[in-house]
């Protein structure tokens, strides 16, 4: 018996016989360490209670499994007792140290417990279904992303109503397939219904088979992650790369890519239309950025409007806008579309109560008859909106290969103009501006006039726009300001000369020195010189110019606000820049028949002009009723072919008997002429 006990001992068991008595009759040496008891009560019997075992504690029963308890031992291990009662009524306990199994296990349930609190608080949804679907387990995050409360609620809705969850049906084959084929699904996208809700949210999930030991699948698994802030965001992106963010219309990005794929073989053909609003610039610079950007969204919206249906309508940057019209007869309505849109942009826009219009001009070119390719077309219908600018803006033109040859034309015309003041062929032009009253002449406007060696004589409006593109209209403007002063310097006293001088060349930084030195070299009295400049002078800079104007006020010189009734037409600045001077349109004069509007916008101009005592001059008048008109409502000066036409220096000298010989200032370089000769009098100015 010893010998068996002291086996027991081996394995590291513990072994206890206690009799009826509650006496401990027989025990190996292992239990007494377990129970860190004495070694010398190996050998004698001693009380069970003495080891803190209470076997009352123990379900017993005879021959039967008998009952275990666990304690913790009093050296902290932990202990499963075994009890055992034997026939004979005694008890036999087994005593096992089960503290590393215990601690084995109790790491094992606090995995569980971490995975149950992973399980209930993270954000993915997770689910276990069985492979038709049906759910077994979901997580609360699952159950939320549904649009339930809990678990239960979640499989009690889903077992019940099942129901599509994919919006793209296709998309629970394409699901199966993926599982199938690699026996799990990775970050795959998809957009889904909220199960209560059926609202639409996008997610991104993963799955997994859970097979059996054969490698059955019996289960799917997944994770599911909300990503509708994700694919918005995205979205989002994409929008804003496709989008004009102010107007909504497609951006210069999204319009090339349909432009390239739309000017294909094999598509049925595109009109292009290639827009540009004439009066942004004054509105955003008179008005204020707001305005402008009310602007632009207008004109989107009309441009769409008149566009549509098979139409991609696009904003490619500043005021510049485009559209691409496809579909059948496209092209048989390229004339009618570029019309409406002209038409539309030309509708007054109220902003702040003025009411303000854009206007347009507009470049068409169709393919595949005008161009090969999207870049030929859009070069081709950028050529002929040129032409429409470079002829007056408001309008349209179809593209026709002769505007390329007239682009030649351009670009020869600028290599000329450079040359032109060296060689001496650009020429002062003087129309009389005569007082109302008298008829009498009281001063000329210098025109430029360009004697072209090939082109012969031009007009100003035939190179002044290539002049300003080609950034030589300041050399052009210092010529025409010192050449009229040595002019104007030899008629009377009384006459004065004005000067038109461009956007441009006011701005430059050179111009007040410009004149000054032209004063000072001809010895001009300042106030005879006056200086013609437009409205959008002030508009593109009002510091500028109230710096620009108070320097030529300071020097004497003297203002007129040219062109008044075409742009903008607003006589607030007139006061504030101080000028002397207004000139209203010829476009304007010309409408002023009896009764109508524009003699009674005249006549209120007049008013204000007199209470502000700035002289006010109409232009381009060409008939005695015109006159009539105007004398009758008190405009002091009139200027127009009735009363002359600009005509050479030479001309205007002879009426006003100047000897040109005698008031020149003939050099070594220019000597004086024999005789008077027109040429070398001429060449002298
Ligand atoms: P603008 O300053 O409005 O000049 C008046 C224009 O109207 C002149 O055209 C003149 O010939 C024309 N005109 C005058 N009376 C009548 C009339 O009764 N009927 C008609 N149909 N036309 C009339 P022009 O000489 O061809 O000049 C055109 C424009 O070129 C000028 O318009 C001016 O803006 C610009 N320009 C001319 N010379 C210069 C210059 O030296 N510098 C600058 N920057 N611009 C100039
Ligand atoms: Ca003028
Ligand atoms: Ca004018």
């Amino acid at each position: 018996m010893n010998q068996i006990l002291t086996a027991f001992d081996a394995i590291g068991h513990g072994i206890m016989q206690v009799d009826r008595a509650g006496q401990v009759v027989l025990c190996n040496a292992m239990a007494l360490r377990l129970l860190d008891l004495p070694d010398h009560l190996l050998k004698h019997p001693f009380p069970l209670l003495q080891s803190g075992i209470d076997l009352g504690s123990m379900p017993l029963a005879v021959g039967a499994d008998g009952g275990s308890v666990m304690l913790t031992g009093p050296t902290g291990a932990i202990l499963e007792i075994h009890a055992r009662r034997t026939t004979h009524g005694n008890c036999v306990l087994m005593i096992e140290d089960v503290s590393a199994h215990h601690a084995r296990t109790s790491a094992l349930t606090q995995s569980e417990e971490e995975n149950r609190s992973l399980f209930e608080n993270t954000v993915y949804g997770i689910y276990r279904d069985t492979l038709e679907g049906v759910p077994v387990r979901g997580n609360p995050a699952l159950a939320a992303l549904n649009g339930y409360r809990s678990e239960a609620e979640y499989i009690a809705a889903v077992s019940q109503t099942g129901g599509n969850w994919y919006v793209d049906p296709n998309r629970s084959a394409e699901f199966g397939r993926l599982l199938q084929r690699d026996g799990r699904v990775k970050d795959l996208v998809s957009q889904v219904y909220r199960h209560r809700t059926r609202e639409k949210i996008w997610i991104t999930e993963n799955a997994w088979y859970v097979r059996d030991a054969e490698g059955r699948p019996v289960f799917i698994e997944g994770t599911i992650q909300d990503a509708t802030d994700r694919v918005e965001a995205i979205e989002a992106i994409a929008r804003q790369a496709n989008t004009d963010a102010l107007t909504g219309t497609a951006s210069r990005f999204r319009f090339l890519n349909h432009l390239a794929e739309e000017a294909r073989p094999e598509k049925s053909g595109c009109v292009l239309y290639s827009i540009d609003l004439d009066q942004f610039k004054q509105i955003n610079d008179l008005l204020g950025h707001g305005a402008g950007d009310l602007v632009l969204k207008t004109a989107a919206q009309r441009l769409i409007q008149v566009a549509g249906p098979h139409a991609l309508v696009a904003r490619l940057g500043g005021d510049e806008f485009a559209v691409l019209r496809t579909g059948p007869g496209c092209h048989m309505e390229a004339d009618t579309v570029a019309m409406k849109i002209v038409q539309a942009l030309r509708q007054p826009i109220a902003i702040e109560g003025h009411n303000v219009i854009a206007g347009s001009s507009v470049g068409v070119a169709v393919y595949p008859a005008h161009a090969n390719c999207a870049d030929e077309l859009l070069g081709n219908a950028d050529l002929a909106l040129y032409h429409v600018k470079a002829n007056g803006r408001n309008g349209f033109h179809l593209f026709g290969p002769e505007l390329k040859s007239s682009l030649q034309r351009r670009r020869a015309l600028e290599t000329d103009l450079r040359t032109a003041i060296a060689e001496d062929e650009l020429e002062l032009y003087y129309q009389p501006i005569v007082e109302a009253a008298t008829a009498r002449v009281t001063g000329y406007e210098a025109l430029m006039r360009w004697h072209h060696p090939r082109l012969g004589f031009l007009p100003p409006s035939q190179f002044i726009p290539v002049a300003e593109e080609a950034g030589l209209m300041g050399e052009l403007g210092n010529w025409a300001i010192g050449r009229a002063c040595r002019q104007a310097v030899l008629l009377p006293d009384g006459v004065t000369v004005a000067v038109n001088v461009s956007p441009n060349q006011f701005r430059s930084a050179g111009i007040v020195a410009e004149l000054r030195q032209a004063l000072a070299d001809t010895g001009l009295a300042p106030s005879r010189l006056i200086l013609e400049v437009t409205e959008s002078v002030i508009l593109s800079s009002e510091t500028i110019a109230a710096t620009v104007i108070s320097d030529l006020i300071a020097l004497g010189i003297k203002l007129a606000l040219d062109d008044f009734g075409t742009g903008y037409s607003s006589l607030s600045y007139l006061q504030r820049f101080a000028f002397s001077e207004l000139k209203i349109d010829r476009s304007f004069v010309a409408g002023i028949d009896e009764g109508s509007t524009n003699l009674a916008i005249v006549r209120a101009i007049i008013g204000l002009c007199r209470d502000l005592g700035i002289a006010v001059v109409a232009e381009g008048i060409e008939t005695t009723e015109q006159a009539n008109l105007l004398r009758a409502e008190n405009c002091k000066f009139l200027q127009g072919f009735l009363y002359g036409r600009p005509k050479p220096f030479l001309e205007v000298a002879a009426d006003h008997a100047v000897n040109l010989l005698d008031g020149l200032p003939w050099s070594e370089r220019k000597p004086r002429p024999q005789k008077a000769d027109a040429r070398a009098v001429h060449k002298a100015l």
